[in-house]
């Protein structure tokens, strides 16, 4: 069949449309759209061309390798041409099986012939570069290019502190001429510090690690690039004179192991498909703790001998493949910018996206924190942006694309009303939250407040979620959590998407809650900054709710990592008539607290006495200190005075130690302490 002048026009605009990307990406570093976006419209290009091949022109960018060379670096040709790697994006593991069917079908082998193996590794996102070694002596540094020649980056790779300027021959002779191929990159770590110092100079972000990992290195002067950190690992050979060259790849490795330069530990030889399959699986793991980005693994047939049998085509060896991961960053468009208002009455602007594939999941949501960071990033609604979801972290919109703005784009405006419940919001200088504070007179509050009290942290009401909390608080059955110990099974079961069942269910968990320990329950009330373990500190320290809901502002800031704003926020919540009455209406609708460990009894020559602390102890940090001196009844005050019984010291104590010294205070080290605590001896 003969292309079509449609198919010619399509090819045409691809190769032109790519062509145009790369040169964003290799050459400016800036690129345009994610790479998922450029790898689609390469792969539309290879299966148009493999289904025409009358399409196909030498200059289409399916033959090439990387981008153009930047004119302001000398060119180095490369005497063994830089190449690229084929790359499978298929899921889970049909890549590797592929790869492997590929493999073994080019070799010609049959079932009967012995499994393949292959050095499996990681693929660092990051800039590939050639580093020529004689007499063992660092002497020039070059990036790809387009594979044929690159450019001379010897003054800032020498900038790079993990690259050996002198290669170590202790326990590996170095043979007179040598390149080693590898990555520099960048870790997430140094990117952002990067970034943080580029934004408060006012200067241009960079996009991501490879991106930054690129500019850096093509930086003409090496003092900028000396400042910001790269890393490199080394990875494949390149020219190599009087060297018996190593039988396998991953020998090759250990070689550049031992003469001294950075190769990932993460590499491993594996058997067959079923081996590259597991090493797949396993990365695909690994990578979110990570500390540098990767964007997939890359198989190489072991045996070097077996690699010069399957050769090249075009860019490519035909004994190496990608396998990609999915994408992590797409581009889609910001169709709406609407706000959510959170439990404390935070408005929180959320972008609703077109549906986009990402990381994994469809992505509908991005939450765009605040105001400011809206402002920030500048995102419109109607905006072609890109977003990002990798691991478990939280969908984000990295950033918007400028020169895709439609002309109808509009700005968002944080609105002036709550869009629950109408009252006027609020904006306290130097917050950058919207608050609405009409607390629990706000019903959107009011959900959020009972979903809070029923989560599985607090008091953990399984099947108590979004839908019916909506249904409960818009038929006006349930005002407050006290009032979801009033529900009966009835009326439970006549809600939408309930049935008997499971209206049952909700209604016995609703009961079995009751029975919950102080902690969670101070957490599920839902005290601004009052979070999960700051709520297991007030219970540890004050053991009974009255004794918490009564003391001042100072006695909470005895409390572990209790300050003035937790402080202050606990007096505010204990202070209003609502949330007293909310607690008893809780208690009287049978909440009990499981009893906490009894306390040692109170020491005599420790008990009513008063001590300060300072400095680190050998081995009790200080809030273990506390807790046992408070237990056997002995009171913490934070400063020296003369009413201070003792002061107990450790490695670098403070201005309070000289105090006590001047005052004649009797002063304890750690074992002094233990003796007075009845403690063993550490
Ligand atoms: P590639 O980056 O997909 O793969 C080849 C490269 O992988 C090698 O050159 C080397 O640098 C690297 N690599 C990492 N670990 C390796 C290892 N262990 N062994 C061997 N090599 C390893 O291919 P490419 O031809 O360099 O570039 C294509 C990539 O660039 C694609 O990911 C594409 O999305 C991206 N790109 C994006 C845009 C854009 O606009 N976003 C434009 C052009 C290219």
């Amino acid at each position: 069949m003969q292309a079509s002048a449609q198919d010619q026009a399509r090819a045409l605009h691809l190769r032109e449309e790519l062509n145009r990307l790369s040169h964003a990406y290799y050459s400016l570093d800036s690129p345009l759209v994610p790479d998922a976006t450029y790898d689609r419209l390469f792969e539309q290009l290879q299966s148009l061309e493999k289904q025409f091949p009358e399409l196909l022109t030498i200059d289409s960018p399916t033959q090439r390798v990387g981008g153009a060379i930047l004119e302001d670096l000398n060119p180095v040709e490369h005497v063994v041409p830089m190449l690229s790697i084929r790359t499978e994006t298929d899921i889970e593991d049909s890549g590797a099986i592929k790869f492997d069917t590929y493999v073994r079908s080019e070799l010609e082998w049959s079932l009967t012939d012995p499994v393949v193996d292959y050095c499996a590794e990681l693929k660092f996102d990051g800039l590939a570069i050639s580093l020529r070694y004689e007499n063992a002596v660092l002497v020039m540094a070059s990036t790809r290019g387009d594979g044929q020649t690159g450019e001379d980056v010897t003054h800032n790779v020498r900038t790079v502190r993990s690259i050996p300027l002198k290669l170590s021959s202790h326990h590996l002779a170095v043979p007179a001429l040598v390149e080693i191929r590898g990555e520099v990159y960048m870790t997430r770590e140094d990117f952002s510090r990067l970034n943080e110092r580029q934004a408060s100079r006012g200067e241009k972000l960079f996009v991501n690690p490879r991106n930054a990992a690129a500019g850096c290195m093509r930086q003409l002067d090496p003092k900028i690039t000396a400042q910001r950190r790269l890393s490199f690992f080394a990875y494949g050979l390149g020219i190599s004179e009087n060297w018996n060259t190593p039988a396998r790849h991953s020998e090759l490795l250990q070689a550049f192991h031992q003469w001294g330069l950075p190769v990932n530990a993460d590499h491993q030889v594996v058997k067959g498909a079923q081996g590259l399959v597991q090493f797949h699986r396993h990365i695909a793991q690994k990578r979110p703790t990570l500390p540098f980005d990767i964007d997939g693994v890359v198989y190489k047939v072991d045996e070097r001998r077996l690699q010069q049998q399957l050769g090249f085509r075009s860019r490519e060896p035909r004994w190496a493949v990608a396998h990609k991961f999915p994408a992590e960053e797409e581009m889609t468009q910001v169709e709406d910018i609407e706000v959510q208002v959170g439990r404390t009455g935070a408005m929180t602007p959320v972008a609703r996206l077109k549906p986009v594939f990402v990381g994994g999941v469809t992505l509908t949501n991005a939450t765009l924190h605040n105001e400011d960071e809206v402002r920030r990033k500048d995102i419109h609604i109607g905006d072609f942006v890109i977003v990002r979801r990798a691991g478990d972290v939280i969908p984000e919109i990295v950033r918007v694309l400028p020169e895709r703005r439609p002309a109808a784009a509009r700005a968002f405006c944080m609105p002036r009303l709550c869009p629950s419940c109408g009252s006027e919001l609020k904006r306290d200088e130097g917050e950058a939250v919207t608050r609405c504070v009409a607390g629990f007179y706000c019903v959107a509050q009011r959900k959020q407040a009972l979903l809070h009290f029923a989560s599985r942290r607090a008091l953990d009401i399984d099947g108590l979620g979004e839908k019916i909390v909506d249904q409960l608080v818009d038929q006006g059955r349930v005002n407050t959590p006290a009032d979801l110990f009033a529900l009966d099974v009835n009326y439970v079961a006549s809600l939408e998407r309930m049935g008997d069942k499971a209206a049952s269910n909700l209604i016995h968990a609703i009961s079995d809650c009751k029975n919950t320990t102080l902690g969670r329950f101070i957490y599920a009330l839902g005290i601004r900054n009052v979070g999960e373990s700051t709520a297991r500190d007030l219970a540890a320290h004050f053991r009974e709710l009255e004794a918490l809901m009564h003391c001042s502002e100072q006695a909470l800031q005895e409390v572990g990592d209790v300050g003035p704003v937790v402080a202050r926020s606990l007096i505010e919540y204990f202070s209003q008539p609502h949330n007293r009455e909310l607690i008893l209406a809780l208690v009287a609708a049978g909440i009990v607290f499981a009893k906490l460990p009894s306390l040692p009894a109170p020491r005599p020559g420790v008990a009513g006495l008063s001590f300060v602390l300072t400095g680190t102890l050998p081995t009790l940090n200080r809030d273990q200190c506390k807790l046992l001196i408070e237990e056997r009844g002995g009171k913490i005050s934070s400063s020296v005075s003369k009413k201070t019984d003792y002061v107990v010291a450790g490695e670098q104590a403070g201005s309070k130690l000289t105090k006590a010294q001047s005052l004649n205070l009797t002063i304890l080290d750690e074992p002094s302490l233990r003796d007075l605590l009845g403690l063993p001896k550490e």
